[in-house]
């Protein structure tokens, strides 16, 4: 068996430890003779996996009671749509702060449904950095909406902004990478596929009182609390990949929770920032400094013939996915959760090695 360094983007890399234990329950999950692919999502077992998943998700982020935990389909993508159809209209308007791609599309969204302004400090600059301050906050938002880690880009707010509105966040590619204060949000959202789990649930994390304030005219699936009355199980939710959530879940618990795993984050990010920084002949970082995402490591090399050569170099030792998205170009490392410090240690290794050959 062959496991490659996999510092692919989204889907991306799983513990093995994880992957061993799904493998090991595949085919008879915990005696009931099924895998859990195969049995009811009405089944006491699978419920005691979904709440399993939604209690450890609490546990490891501190959220308080009168937040919900929901899992829905539809990736982050949907969440895009929904909040807007859900938290707009009705001469209600929001704040997008842009700091890339991802909030591009967010704010695509939310102008089909209500009146959007925009921060755009970051854009001009290329998306380098992260506004210290939202200067159009007067408090009359519905909401402020943020990208917590710029997955194409490679920025991360350093710290999150205190907002007048309420504040909402894409933490899809940051998401349990380090403790963050849940009561600073009125909603957090999602994909599973860089640091939660497989593609295919989409966490929602949101305050009751702003949950109150949505659309009673959308289609069913479409609002709020038809899944926090259900439990998210309105229909049939994504069973197996909330089952290999759980297991990432558990993993993070045995790390040692949030801290532990932030400590780990900065370690592999900064194993491979140091070796850009020490070749800035060869290797050019996007990102300011303070902006840099501990997720998502952005950098160019000096000639368009140099990246080639070093991203062939690169497949060559095995390691994958270091092509940065087609949109940008360069490379991009990404560093989620489950890729571990030996992986940075010897993606840094060899990026001393290529910079000292070039
Ligand atoms: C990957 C990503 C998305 C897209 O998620 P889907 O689940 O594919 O819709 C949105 N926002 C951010 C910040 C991402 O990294």
């Amino acid at each position: 068996m062959k496991r490659v360094d996999n510092f692919n983007a989204g889907p991306a890399a799983l513990p093995l430890e994880v992957l061993e234990e799904v493998r090991e329950e595949l085919i008879d999950f915990r005696g009931t003779g099924m895998s859990v692919m195969e049995m009811s999502h009405r089944s006491k077992e699978y419920e005691a996996v979904h709440n399993e998943a939604q209690a450890r998700l609490r546990r490891l982020l501190g959220i308080p009671d009168d937040y919900r935990v929901l899992f829905l389909q539809g990736g982050a993508s949907l969440q895009f749509a929904m909040i807007p159809m859900n938290f707009l209209g009705d001469g209600r308007r929001a704040l997008y702060v842009l700091t890339g791609a991802w909030s591009e599309k967010a704010r695509d969204e939310a102008v089909r449904f209500g009146e959007v302004v925009v921060n755009d400090w970051a854009t001009a600059g290329g998306y380098r950095d992260i506004p210290d301050r939202i200067p159009e906050d007067d408090g009359a938002f519905a909401y402020v909406h943020i990208t917590s880690n710029n997955t194409i880009f490679g920025t991360q707010w350093p710290q999150f902004p205190k907002t007048l509105s309420p504040l909402v966040a894409d933490m899809s590619s940051d998401i349990l990478s380090r403790p963050i204060e849940v009561t600073d949000f009125a909603l957090i959202y999602a994909g599973a596929q860089k640091n939660l789990g497989p593609s295919g649930v989409t966490v929602v994390i949101a305050k009751d009182e702003f949950l109150a304030g949505e659309n009673a005219n959308l289609p069913t699936m479409l609002r709020y609390s038809t899944h926090v009355k259900s439990n998210s199980l309105y229909n049939t939710p994504p069973t197996f990949a909330i089952y290999i959530m759980d297991r990432v879940l558990a993993w993070v618990e045995r790390l040692g929770g949030l801290a532990a795993v932030a400590e780990r984050n900065r370690k592999k990010a900064a194993l491979v920032y140091e070796a850009i920084d020490r070749h800035p002949q060869v290797y050019l970082g996007h990102a300011e400094k303070r902006a840099r995402s501990q997720m998502n490591v952005t950098f160019r090399l000096a000639s368009e013939e140099l990246e080639r050569a070093f991203l062939s170099e690169a497949a060559e030792r095995g390691f994958v996915g270091l092509k940065g998205h087609r949109s940008v170009g360069g490379c991009r490392a990404s560093l989620y959760n489950a890729v571990p410090v030996e992986a940075a240690e010897r993606l840094a290794q060899f990026m001393d090695d290529f910079a000292r050959r070039h």
